[in-house]
């Protein structure tokens, strides 16, 4: 088999990290290539049930290496916390089966200040940041103003840098923001507490993965959030602040020759988003209340309840584009069983025309949804585990989606659980 990315279609939350789950039992290799701890990944398996922030969801898998790739904001303090959760849990983490890359940026602890300090700024505007840091973090990196994980390697040169940086940040904590300045001794502490913690787990995985990629092993690359919170193509400025495309996998995961043969896009039955910004498919009122419900939609990491919606055909085509899908993983079918009439978004109108193109992000808030209702199959489908004993409206849908979105559903899963899924592949 031949590398694999596995990437969100939607706005997120579509069930990627199960689906890593289960399919790295096929790879050698998990890679992480960008984003940070600001999303959730639950993954129910023998261990339990867990919510993974930055940790590859291979993690679980005692011969598969995980790696957190140069475009992740390498989140120290969240991340010794997280390991040591799923440490907690039995799961063995060492040197081994995590990599760290050494050109990891480090998201510093004035990140997370600032993510918080202009939310507050921006009261009612605000975009609705999980408040981790991110958007901070990579306008710095951008900037050339935080360190890399491999300087902690050479700590004279790495205080010389992070005093420079933090004089600078200062400047825009207290004057911009009135808040309270950094030190040396508090970037002293924080450093001996998360970053010593995770030093020897650094290294540099661009050569590992290079030497992996000549012996034939095979990658994993699982992407954060999903299409339309991509910062190039998704609805700007609602997105996240780095790429969740495919496309942006071989660079971000430190492996620039990459190929990638199989995309899987990770589509949700029906549509969530967290936080603000235009939703164009989005109920209200008890509908969305018995959905989300249905659903257990709520953050992983923040808790907050989920906006929901049917299935939003132009988004999920548009997202299935900008990722290059090449097969499709329709996740939480059997969310749906207990409508009677299962309601899809085919179309949007926008000034009284109707469009199939997913628009211009300004022009989303002018956009109003069409909506067609499909029959349910009011049964419970989460014990099925071959498509011919699906119901037949059960595969209409699936296969109504499918059609629209002219992409293969190879996976349907119906529960969260590691073996409750669907495989639709010949040979499987
Ligand atoms: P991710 O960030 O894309 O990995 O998605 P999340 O972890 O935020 O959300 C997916 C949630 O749905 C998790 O709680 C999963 O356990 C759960 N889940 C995944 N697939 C299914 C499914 O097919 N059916 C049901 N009922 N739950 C699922």
């Amino acid at each position: 088999m031949s590398n694999c990315a596995i990437v969100g279609v939607n706005w997120g939350d579509e069930g990627k990290g199960r689906m890593v789950d289960l399919l790295t039992e096929d790879y050698d290799i998990v890679v992480r290539f960008q984003g940070g701890g600001n999303a959730g990944h639950t993954v129910i398996n023998q261990y339990g049930k867990m919510a993974l922030h930055l940790l590859p969801s291979g993690i679980f898998r005692l011969d598969v290496i995980n790696i957190l790739g140069n475009g992740v904001a390498l989140d120290p303090e969240n991340l010794w916390t997280e390991m040591q959760d799923v440490m907690d849990k039995k799961v063995k983490i060492t040197p081994e089966n995590l990599k760290i890359s050494d050109r990891a940026s480090i998201l510093l602890p004035w990140h997370r200040d600032l993510d918080e300090l202009e939310e507050k700024r921006l009261a009612d505007k605000k975009y609705g940041s999980t408040k981790q840091g991110i958007a901070p973090f990579y306008s710095d990196k951008y900037q050339k103003k935080t360190v890399l994980a491999g300087e902690l390697f050479y700590p004279d040169e790495l205080k010389t840098h992070l005093l420079e940086i933090m004089e600078w940040k200062n400047m825009m904590l207290t004057g911009v923001y009135g808040a309270e300045p950094y030190t040396e001794e508090i970037l002293d502490k924080w450093f001996h507490d998360y970053c010593e913690k995770i030093k020897p787990f650094i290294c540099d995985t661009g050569l590992f993965l290079k030497n992996a990629q000549e012996s034939g092993e095979k990658i994993l690359f699982e992407a954060q959030l999903g299409s339309l919170r991509d910062l190039d193509y998704g609805i700007y400025p609602y997105t996240t602040s780095s790429n969740t495309t495919a496309a942006y996998a071989p660079i971000g995961s430190g492996l620039p020759s990459a190929k990638i043969d199989d995309i899987i896009g990770v589509v949700k039955a029906y549509s969530t988003c967290v936080g603000e910004g235009p939703f164009v498919c989005e109920m209200f009122g008890e509908e969305a209340e018995k959905l989300r419900k249905a659903g257990a939609e709520y953050g992983a990491k923040t808790g907050r309840p989920r906006r929901v919606g049917p299935i939003d055909i132009v988004a999920t085509r548009y997202g299935a584009e900008v990722q290059d899908a090449t097969e499709i993983a329709l996740t939480k079918l059997d969310v749906l069983s207990y409508m009677d009439e299962i309601p899809v978004c085919t179309d949007y109108v926008v000034d009284g025309e109707k469009i199939q193109r997913f628009p211009f992000p300004t022009a989303l808030s002018k956009a109003k949804p069409v909506i067609k209702y499909m029959k349910g199959w009011k049964q419970d489908i989460s014990k099925v585990r071959c498509w011919e004993d699906l119901p037949a409206e059960a595969q209409n849908y699936v296969e109504y989606i499918e059609k629209s979105i002219g992409c293969p559903i190879t996976y349907i899963s119906v529960g969260p659980e590691r073996d409750s899924i669907i495989i639709r592949k010949k040979g499987k």
